[in-house]
């Protein structure tokens, strides 16, 4: 069959020009690949060779309509590697690696590219260009800049080495610290050694087991197992056990060891900031953000540490009463926090998953999300069976906007399998442009969802229904983007911008009225008692002081890291990280989020180095923002929601963040709703 046509390389003769999944094998991607790589290079060469002087059209908006194959292919093979995987998959996502790597490197230092769009930034004054022209000339010239363009030959050789050898160390990193959370197993071999575990823990367990090839229960160092465990399990020896496994991640001597790893990135990060001129790789990365600064970011983790540190104290005044009650008189360590906070929690407000779990199946969780978004936004969504999709579990939905018209395609994948990596997030196969044509946007979200045995609902907890939201907040967000040019569009936003549509939309799923409406009992299908509401609100304050104590205390030493020159960083990185914590004051018993040596937000890539306080900044920015509607009395205010919709969820970059959020709520954002929700503004 070596004749037969690739199917990526014909025309996408789909619905929507949906990826042809039912045709496709993993070997088609890596012919195709090369083969839109190869068209991209040529596009960008003709832009490049022109004659005529560079214009905004010739050159800024071709640009911007450039490489949209190897775009649509790129979105296919990854959101197929990270949702439907297989052996033949990740051996080209292997293979293909460094060559994307390279292609993205040698587009961003095309020479002859880069000297048009220079020289259209030095005139951009002078253009008389829209707003939203002179941001992406603005964004697509600092992209170039941020990429070495602006560097000398010998430098740019060289900063193509260190992408090179990071992207490397990056993938060495994150896949050490899978191989420490698959070697690891806690086997529970008896009821005694299951004491105290729900029956969804136990599950679980078994499920994993199962994976492995073993029988019985095995806890390993999978998040989703390990956090139920400390926060159930009776058997105080086991919880330390795992603990600190869980904790030691990517720190000992052998093979999966990342203490080296760690150095060498940050070395290198120091390197890559001093090539650009920055004194530290923070400066560096916080150059292309809100906060723009260190200090901005020091600002708001030094309000919030020193509000969490009593609010902590509180909370722990309230477990070693009952760590007290039932005998105990030792401290609280890091694993018994967990473990004593849900009993708190249990007797405090009386909460229990199997009292909550029949209220929200996930279909009609599914319908309180779209009937959020057309209450807000007159969008409405309505499930295509036909369309083709990449798993039968994928569902498949048009959103229709307030004329009627199709203007996004989603596509919800909500169940946990072997083939999908965990966690939770939202991707695109297509983003909205209307540069050359309208295309709409077509959305994923994944979820990790246990899915219920063959003809039983599949119900959720109270978390699991907020990662619904979140994920389908920044659904909308790409969804609802309405703008003219693709590298604008949906959730290309500065960093510290991109979780305030998902973290806003989290708001509307704690509303009574929603609750109210939505949250019906699996059985009896009578709506949520409000007093079960009110428990379930007030007892996701509690706690807050610990979650917050440990992500801040992460992004502390983030920042602290990534602020040093590039001389300066330690040979012991676990030992600068100790010492960091010690200086401002971590309380015992507590612990962090992340550990560096398995910080996969820091060292998995780079996304988020420098950038783990991105979450707290949207959060500033979601909780201001809710507000507003809180303000007017209704959480669908028209007016409200009209603006939000405007401003933010349709917005893209096409403005700068801090001035479309205050065309949004009339002002800047302020801290004190965030404080607010947090339980941070009491005395303390
Ligand atoms: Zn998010």
């Amino acid at each position: 069959m070596a004749d037969a046509p690739n199917p990526l390389l014909q025309p996408w003769a789909t619905p929507y020009e949906l990826p042809p999944f039912a045709t496709l094998q993993p070997e088609h991607f890596a012919p195709a690949l090369h083969e839109a790589m190869r068209q991209h290079r040529s596009e960008l060469d003709a832009i490049a060779a022109q004659s005529a002087p560079a214009t905004f059209e010739n050159t800024l908006a071709r640009l911007d309509a450039s490489g949209r194959l190897l775009a649509r292919l790129e979105s296919a093979f990854h959101n197929l590697c990270a949702s439907e995987t297989s052996a033949a998959l990740q051996q080209v996502q292997r293979e293909m690696a460094v060559p994307l790597a390279a292609h993205s490197s040698a587009v961003y230092m095309h020479a002859g590219l880069f000297a048009r769009v220079d020289a259209l930034h030095e005139r951009r004054a002078r253009l008389d260009l829209t707003p939203e022209q002179l941001r992406l000339l603005e964004q697509t010239h600092r992209d170039f800049v941020r990429a070495g363009a602006r560097l000398t030959p010998a430098a740019q050789l060289r900063y193509a080495e260190l992408m090179e050898r990071l992207a490397t160390l990056t993938t060495q990193f994150g896949q050490n610290v899978l191989a420490d959370e698959n070697a690891f197993r806690l086997s529970l071999a008896s009821e005694a050694d299951l004491v105290g575990l729900p029956d969804f823990v136990r599950a679980s367990a078994q499920q994993a087991a199962t994976d492995r090839g073993l029988s019985g229960c095995v806890i390993t160092l999978s998040r989703s197992l390990l956090v139920p465990f400390l926060t159930f399990s009776e058997r105080r020896d086991l919880r330390e056990q795992a603990w600190r496994a869980w904790t030691r991640r990517g720190e000992h001597a052998g093979a999966s060891d990342n203490r080296a790893i760690v150095r060498e990135i940050l070395q290198l990060r120091g390197e890559q900031a001093a090539l650009h001129g920055f004194a530290s790789y923070a400066d560096y990365a916080l150059d292309n953000t809100m906060a723009r600064d260190q200090a901005a970011v020091q600002r708001l983790l030094d309000n919030v540490w020193q509000r969490a540190l009593p609010a902590l104290e509180r909370e722990r005044a309230q477990l070693q009463a009952l760590m007290r009650e039932a005998g105990g008189s030792d401290d609280i360590e890091p694993w018994d926090w967990r473990y004593w906070a849900e009993k708190v929690r249990q007797r405090t407000y009386a909460l229990d998953d199997a009292e909550i779990k029949p209220y929200f199946p996930l279909e009609r969780m599914v319908t309180a999300a779209f009937d959020c978004a057309e209450r807000l936004f007159g969008v409405r969504f309505a499930e295509r069976a036909d369309l083709p999709v990449y798993h039968p579990d994928v569902k498949a939905y048009e959103m229709r906007d307030r004329d009627g018209r199709v203007a996004g395609i989603f596509l919800h994948d909500n169940f946990a399998r072997p083939s999908k990596r965990s966690g939770a997030w939202m991707s695109s196969l297509r983003q909205q442009t209307r540069n050359g044509g309208e295309v709409i946007p077509i959305v994923l979200n994944n979820n990790n969802f246990a899915k219920a045995a063959p003809g039983e609902p599949t119900l959720l907890s109270f978390d699991d229904v907020r990662t619904l939201f979140h994920e389908f907040g920044h659904g909308l967000h790409g969804l609802l983007s309405s703008v003219g040019y693709e590298r604008l569009s949906g959730t290309n936003v500065l960093r510290d911008f991109v979780e305030l549509p998902s973290q806003l939309f989290e708001h509307w799923m704690s509303e009574p009225a929603v609750l109210r409406r939505h949250a019906r009992h699996v059985g009896s299908g009578e709506p949520i008692p409000d007093a079960l509401i009110e428990r379930l609100n007030v007892a996701r304050r509690f706690g807050q002081g610990f979650e917050t104590v440990r992500y801040t205390a992460s992004a502390l030493t983030d920042m602290a890291v990534h602020a040093l020159p590039r001389d300066r960083v330690p040979d012991d990185v676990v030992a600068f990280e100790a010492a960091v914590l010690r200086e401002r004051g971590l309380p015992p018993g507590v612990g962090v989020n992340h550990r560096f040596t398995h910080f996969q937000h820091l060292f998995a890539g780079s996304g988020y180095a420098a950038g783990y306080y991105v979450y707290l900044w949207a959060e500033v920015l979601d909780a201001d923002a809710y507000d507003a509607f809180v303000e007017a009395g209704d959480p669908f205010d028209a007016g409200v929601a009209g603006r939000l919709q405007r401003h933010i969820y349709a917005a893209g970059d096409s403005v700068e963040p801090g001035a479309t959020y205050a065309a949004f709520r009339g002002r800047a954002a302020q801290i004190e709703p965030m404080l607010k929700k947090r339980g941070l503004l009491q005395p303390g």
